[in-house]
């Protein structure tokens, strides 16, 4: 495995590989390596001839009261973990490297950036998307990987690619969990032992959500509702939202129609620690049983 640093270094090398027709993947990644990462790493094996991880802590994506300072890093640890499942290219490029001074652009998409993770973090996407472009742009890539986890982000980037014409496949990997159903993440470490053992509230407020749906539950307000109520029974938590939408589009109908695809997505503060998570869930087409 070979660690870049510069943009231009990751472009011949990109090119080099095109012109041998080899097909190129890229996991883009804040570091500190999880489990997580490293299945959408091995899925981008399987997809592509040569896998570049990035590694870039992007300051554009924090709000300044977001603590990027405090963000946890570790590059040795992720060069090997990175290596170990098969990364080609490790891009890892410094803020100056990728935003020097005089650096005057920022990719904005509306509309779907709105509301949830674009409401409570406003510039996050602006960030998200204007990082994206620019790895893109770095690493030429034929197929991109995400996780799932960051479900807003998938509806952004693919956004992104669309209206920017890139010619990107994009590959949404599941959520790999820890035992108890907490969403694996590189926050997850500042978490508390009290915190920790109350995080996996999150994945049981989307279970319940999920069994009243099955059961028949179309209302968005009641779907909302019971997973708020789920949320609270953890006293110190503080809710950011809870709240279902549809898949596609994220709008928020009253009721739901059956086949549609809905999502559900939570984010919540436990102590200092911000932790999102969602799930997807079909509205039955048939409810015979109920009436
Ligand atoms: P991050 O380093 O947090 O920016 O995440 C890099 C990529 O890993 C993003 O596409 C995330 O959605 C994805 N990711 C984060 N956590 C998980 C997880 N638990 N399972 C699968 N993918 C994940």
């Amino acid at each position: 495995m070979q660690v870049i640093n510069s943009i231009v270094t990751m472009q011949e090398i990109a090119i080099n590989h095109k012109s041998k027709g080899d097909k190129i993947a890229i996991v883009p990644t804040m570091g500190f390596l999880h489990e997580g990462h490293l299945s959408l790493i091995k899925k981008a094996v399987e997809l592509a001839d040569i896998v570049i991880t990035s590694l870039f802590v992007n300051p554009r994506q924090f709000a300044p009261n977001e603590d990027y300072d405090q963000y946890p890093r570790d590059f040795l640890r992720d060069s090997n973990l990175a290596v170990a499942v098969g990364t080609d290219y490790l891009f890892s490029p410094e803020v100056l490297e990728m935003y020097p001074i005089g650096y005057n652009t920022s990719i904005s998409i509306g509309g779907i950036t709105d509301k949830f993770e674009g409401a409570h973090r406003p510039s996050h996407f602006d960030g998200v998307a204007t990082v994206v472009t620019k790895l893109f742009n770095a690493t030429m890539p034929d197929v991109a990987v995400f996780g799932q986890k960051d479900y807003q982000q998938t509806l952004v980037i693919k956004r992104l690619v669309k209206d920017l014409n890139y010619p990107i496949e994009l590959f949404i990997a599941p959520t790999l969990r820890e035992s108890d159903g907490l969403a694996m993440s590189s926050s997850n470490k500042q978490l508390t032992k009290t915190d920790r053992k109350s995080s996996s509230v999150l994945f049981l407020a989307l279970e319940e959500a999920r069994k009243i749906i099955a059961l028949g539950e179309v209302k968005r307000i009641a779907i909302n509702a019971v997973m708020h109520k789920k949320l609270r029974e953890v006293l110190s938590i503080k809710i950011d939202y809870a709240s279902s939408a549809m898949a596609n589009s994220l709008e928020e109908p009253d009721y739901f129609l059956p086949g549609e695809e809905v999502v559900l997505l939570i984010a919540v503060y436990l102590g200092r620690t911000r932790l999102i998570d969602n799930t997807l869930v079909t509205i039955p087409k048939m409810l015979d049983n109920i009436e």
